[in-house]
């Protein structure tokens, strides 16, 4: 089961961009992360819907345009999700009542064909009428 994207720690490209001057459409921030060091991140922006920018940050990892960064617990830099291997608690929750649903599925549809077989035996020994005749 992965981890959750709930549980580690995070930082927004939208907070870090309120850091940013109004006017600087990229930058590098630099985050301190305990224990570990420094690590550089480099922050983008694109045209907001209404003005402005959208700020995003660039993945070390991959180089994905992401709004979030995560370390999550024992990591050693900030990365996207999807380098960290993180989902989202809801996604799994989703996936485990699917598998409970098609368990019970499977579990009913074996329970009715056994009792189907049950039926077609009992049917194939059972006597034909006019043998009964005779
Ligand atoms: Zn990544």
């Amino acid at each position: 089961m992965k981890s959750l994207v709930e549980c580690a720690d995070s930082i927004n490209a939208r907070d870090i961009g309120r850091a940013l001057p109004d006017n600087l459409e990229s930058g590098r921030i630099e985050l301190e992360i305990s224990g570990i060091g420094i690590q550089e991140v480099e922050i983008i922006s694109t045209p907001g819907q209404y003005g402005g920018f959208l700020r995003w940050c660039i993945c070390p990892g991959c180089s994905r345009r992401v709004g979030k960064l995560y370390l999550p617990t024992g990591g050693y830099a900030f990365l996207c999700r999807y380098c960290h291997n993180l989902g989202y608690r809801q996604q799994q929750l989703r996936d485990f009542r699917k598998t409970q649903y098609e368990k019970k599925i499977k579990t009913k549809l074996e329970k009715r064909s056994k009792e189907q077989l049950r039926i077609l035996k009992e049917l194939i020994r059972m006597p034909k009428a006019k043998d009964k005749v005779e």
